[in-house]
């Protein structure tokens, strides 16, 4: 049973770093161990690793591993796009050297030697596609169809100009200090993609994440299927029922067959459970997306309206407490009230709760229009694109 243990084990510890690297910032984890590994892995970690350089090398090797740094988290650079390709190509080649033997099949057929590559070909052309197009690069020639495109709403946009490029910033627009340029509709810088999500290239990334997580899905349940084959195939079943004088049940066979499976065939299952996982991970950060597509917002302006609501409730609260103290200094200048009035100031609501802070994003225009606009970005639009006729 050792094999199958190791394996276990190696699953549930690949799910803890995985999960905690990149989702143990989230409020759900909040004061919980997956927290502390996440910033153990994000800083901690790493806080240790240059004391001890600067301990044991001198300053000068702690200043080469921050110039490091620098080039790999603050330079656009290709050393994610280079990980992923070697992570997919890695996959496809495993899945290859210990799948395609038993491919065709009991249950699967022999076109799925094509289809697999090909389903890792649109990938890998989903990923050039949005790592190599333009996100809506915005500069004095275009400034203006952008400007009209995107119209402040004067909650979290207001007009502005970019300190470094010198033109105005169009609402939604975001200089990325990463590659040096205002990006309309700015989403996020992506280091995986080398390249910023805006306006243009929203529409590739969300096809990238959802064409990866079928891919992945496609390859679980094809390796569970070709599994299932061999299992029928061999007669294993029957074989094992025989052998340990089992009933034909399922949880008592269960055990048999999976310590069978595990002991035979642990390089498949190990990359089933590998790509179980980042399929999770990737329908996560889809679903996440896909809501932001669907109500027009993208990720720094969550980021705004975060800032915005908690301002908001700050000068509430700040205008509650002036209300409550005039209150007291006018009560204490008056007459005595009658105790009637006391006890419906009790039951009257907090003056905390009458501020209803509202979330009015002017740019979503309902599910249709906000998908349709990402499909086919405004800026791209021929209402924006033409120059303006003035009037005569
Ligand atoms: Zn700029
Ligand atoms: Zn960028």
């Amino acid at each position: 049973m050792a094999v199958q243990w190791v394996l276990v084990c190696h699953g549930l510890v690949t799910l803890l770093v995985v999960v905690s690297f990149l989702c143990g910032q989230w409020p759900i984890f909040q004061g919980t161990f997956i927290e502390r590994i996440h910033f153990f892995l994000t800083s901690g970690a790493y806080d240790y690793f240059l004391r001890f350089v600067g301990a044991v090398f001198g300053s000068k090797c702690s200043n080469a591993v921050l110039s490091v740094e620098y080039y790999c988290c603050d330079r656009p650079n290709p050393i994610l796009q280079i990980f992923y390709l070697g992570i997919l190509s890695m996959t496809y080649y495993f899945i290859v050297k210990s799948s395609f033997a038993y491919i065709p099949g009991y249950y699967l057929s022999g076109i799925h030697r094509y289809t697999s590559l090909l389903a890792v070909a649109v990938g890998i052309l989903l990923f050039l596609l949005t790592s190599f197009s333009d996100p809506g690069t915005i500069n004095s020639a275009n400034v203006s169809q952008y400007l009209s495109a995107y119209p402040y709403d004067n909650i979290i946009y207001a007009e502005k100009e970019c300190s470094t490029c010198k033109i105005q910033k169009p609402a939604r627009s975001k200089h990325c200090s990463i590659c040096d340029r205002c990006v309309a509709r700015f989403d996020h810088h992506c280091g995986w993609m080398n390249n910023c999500i805006g306006e243009r290239n929203t529409r590739y990334f969300m096809a990238f994440l959802l064409w990866h997580f079928l891919l992945c899905l496609y390859g679980t349940v094809a390796i569970g299927l070709v599994l299932a084959g061999r299992l029928k195939e061999l007669r294993v079943v029957y074989i094992l029922t025989v052998y340990y004088g089992i009933e034909n049940s399922f949880l008592g066979l269960a055990p048999h067959v999976a310590q069978w499976l595990l002991g035979s065939y642990n390089t498949l299952i190990l990359i089933a459970v590998f790509l179980a996982i980042v399929g999770m991970l990737l329908a996560g950060f889809f679903g996440y997306h896909a809501k932001l597509c669907l109500t027009n917002t993208t990720t720094n302006e969550t980021f705004k309206w975060q800032e915005y609501m908690s301002w908001q409730r700050k000068l509430n609260e700040a205008k509650a407490s002036a209300a409550a103290l005039r209150a007291s200094i006018s009560g204490m200048s008056s007459d005595r009230k009658p105790l009637l009035s006391k006890w419906r100031a009790f039951f009257q609501r907090s003056p905390l709760q009458d501020g209803q802070i509202v979330q009015n994003n002017v740019y979503d225009k309902g599910f249709v229009h906000n998908v349709v606009e990402v499909i086919y970005p405004l800026s791209s639009r021929p209402s924006f694109t033409r120059p303006k006729l003035k009037p005569t």
